[in-house]
Formats: C-alpha cells, sequence, structure tokens
C-alpha cells in the first residue's frame, strides 16, 4: 500500500462555482505546476464547473488524473438526540457523473434557502450597526446560485471591517457572533445516497472541524459508515497537522478509506496550496488511500 499513499492527490478544491475564486482552468494549471497525480474539484452543493473544467483538464494536464466531485452541506445530530441543535457537517462526492438526475435535484434542493439566508445574514449584520453587505456578497458570488458565507467574509475585508477572512469568521457569520443564520441542509443518509446514485464515492469532509466530543464523532463515523460512507478526510488544509494522526486512527479503527485535500478556495486566503500538503504515507502509512479506486 506505501506506494499509493505517496501519490499526490489533492480530491478537495473549490472554483469560482462555489466560494472559491479560480476558474477551473487556473485551478488545474496550480495543481499540475504543483506536480499532482489526482485533482477533484469539489464545488459546494453545485457540479457547475465540472464540464468545463473536464474539457481543460484533458487540454491542458492531459497526465493530470481529473475528478468530478461535489461537496454537499448537511445537518447532522445523533440518533438518540433529535432535540440537539444540528451540526453542520460537509460530505464530499468523488467521481461523480454531473448529469445524474437525483443527484441535480438534491443539490439543487440544497442550494435553495441560500439567497433567503443571505438576506437574513445581512439583516443581523445591519442590526450590529455594519453597513448592508448584501449587494457586495451577491456581486463577489460569481455563481448567484451559490451565495456563501465567505462572500460575506470577502465584503467585510474589502470594506475593511475586519483584515482578513479568518477575522471575519472569528468576529462574525460564526454561531455565537452577529450574521449566523442557522440552516437546515441535506440529511445524511440523503446526501450520501445522491453521491452512490451518481456512481460516486462518499467522502467525510474535515472531521476534525465539528468541534464534537468523541462519542458524538464515534457516533458520525459510524452512521456515515454505515449508510455507505467510503473514506475519511485525514490530510486537510481544514485540519491542522496536529490533528492527522487521531483522525487517521478513526479512520483506520472504523475501517474506512483515507483523503487528502488542500480544501483549496483562494490565493492569499488559503495557506497551502493544492498538491502541497504532507502525504498520507507521511502521517500514517497504514491508511488506504480512496484513489485506489479512482484509477
Ligand atoms: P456556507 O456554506 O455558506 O455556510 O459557507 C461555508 C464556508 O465558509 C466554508 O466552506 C468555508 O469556506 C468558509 N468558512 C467557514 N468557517 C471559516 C473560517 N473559520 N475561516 C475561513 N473560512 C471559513
Ligand atoms: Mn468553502
Ligand atoms: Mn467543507
Ligand atoms: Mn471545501
Amino acid at each position: 500500500m506505501s506506494a499509493e499513499n505517496r501519490l499526490n492527490f489533492d480530491l478537495h478544491n473549490h472554483t469560482s462555482a462555489s466560494d472559491g475564486v479560480l476558474t477551473p482552468e487556473a485551478l488545474i494549471n496550480l495543481a499540475a505546476r504543483n506536480l499532482c497525480d489526482g485533482l477533484a474539484i469539489t464545488d459546494h452543493d453545485t457540479v457547475a464547473s465540472i464540464a468545463v473544467a473536464t474539457k481543460a483538464a484533458r487540454d491542458l494536464a492531459p497526465r493530470l488524473k481529473f475528478i468530478a466531485g461535489v461537496e454537499i452541506s448537511v445537518s447532522w445530530q445523533p440518533d438518540d438526540d433529535l432535540d440537539a441543535r444540528p451540526t453542520t457537517i460537509h460530505v464530499v462526492g468523488l467521481n461523480i457523473d454531473p448529469a445524474n438526475t437525483e443527484l441535480n435535484a438534491g443539490l439543487a434542493s440544497v442550494r435553495g434557502g441560500r439567497i433567503l439566508r443571505g438576506r437574513a445574514i445581512a439583516e443581523q449584520l445591519v442590526a450590529a450597526g455594519l453597513p448592508d453587505l448584501f449587494d457586495d456578497a451577491y456581486a463577489a458570488a460569481e455563481n448567484k446560485d451559490m451565495l456563501s458565507r465567505t462572500h460575506f467574509g470577502r465584503a467585510l475585508v474589502a470594506r475593511g471591517i475586519v483584515p482578513d477572512i479568518s477575522s471575519a469568521f472569528d468576529r462574525f457569520l460564526t454561531p455565537g457572533n452577529p450574521g449566523f443564520v442557522p440552516h437546515r441542509w441535506a440529511n445524511l443518509v440523503d446526501a450520501v445516497r445522491w453521491i452512490t446514485a451518481a456512481g460516486g464515492i462518499a467522502v467525510l469532509a474535515h472531521p476534525a472541524r465539528y468541534r464534537l466530543d468523541s462519542q458524538d464523532t464515534d457516533k458520525l463515523f459510524a452512521s456515515f459508515r454505515d449508510c455507505g460512507g467510503v473514506a475519511v478526510e485525514v490530510v486537510t488544509g481544514s485540519h491542522s497537522p496536529d490533528e492527522y494522526p487521531h483522525i487517521a486512527r478513526l479512520t483506520r479503527r472504523f475501517g474506512l478509506m483515507a483523503s487528502r485535500g488542500a480544501d483549496y478556495h483562494a490565493p492569499g486566503e488559503t495557506p497551502i496550496e493544492p498538491g502541497r500538503l504532507p502525504t498520507l504515507a507521511d502521517v500514517d502509512d497504514r491508511l488506504d488511500p480512496v484513489w485506489r479506486l479512482l484509477h
């Protein structure tokens, strides 16, 4: 397994079809410059960039294995605790057919509430004494279907209200701060079913980011596996390196495969470019890389 473990697959990246800023072409060129063996584009709740990206990858980087992907927003709570506030988690789908009807209907339903939620975010920020940022955020979203908190974060930076995007999320847009509007996303079971129906592989994105206690983390891994999930992101730009060994152990304990991806959004915003993270082998040589199923 060790040779496979060292390959430079980067399976989680965003374009301007969601809350990234690069075009598919620019992202593919960046991945090729960084000597990626494989690259997945995984925009939030949309496959709008996949057709263009598939063609661009063939033309610009024929040696790069391009993987059509998506990152689905999910509201999850442990089965035995239905009164608990759901946690927003993300499920990546790899190697999906972007034309699949069930997947597209599901993604459309997840995107549906984003504009109204954006209005409510803007109203909360106004109530906190900030200017109305709806039009700024909406203008920053290239895909009007995919208005995201990231676009509000960039609007806060552009107005000089915060120095950078991480301060935007520290002071605003997150639970307990102005500009956080709880939202009901997809069910875990539905998201995995849409991915699987489209011929894809479901991957639990950046589990260390959810701040669940160890009991609920175990429940999440078990429910994810039981509904057909295949792999877990261990090495990701959304984990800090000290979180890798713990997530690697959990992934192996649950018999799941491992994934790796920068979660790249924008130059100057995401510190580590696609193809620049440590390999899976650097973290734990016994991890079973999900790209064994992709090439
Ligand atoms: P949304 O789906 O509209 O709720 O936006 C979620 C996106 O916000 C994530 O995919 C990240 O790109 C971004 N985000 C969330 N938390 C942070 C953070 N602390 N720093 C930077 N970006 C963040
Ligand atoms: Mn994002
Ligand atoms: Mn995510
Ligand atoms: Mn992401």
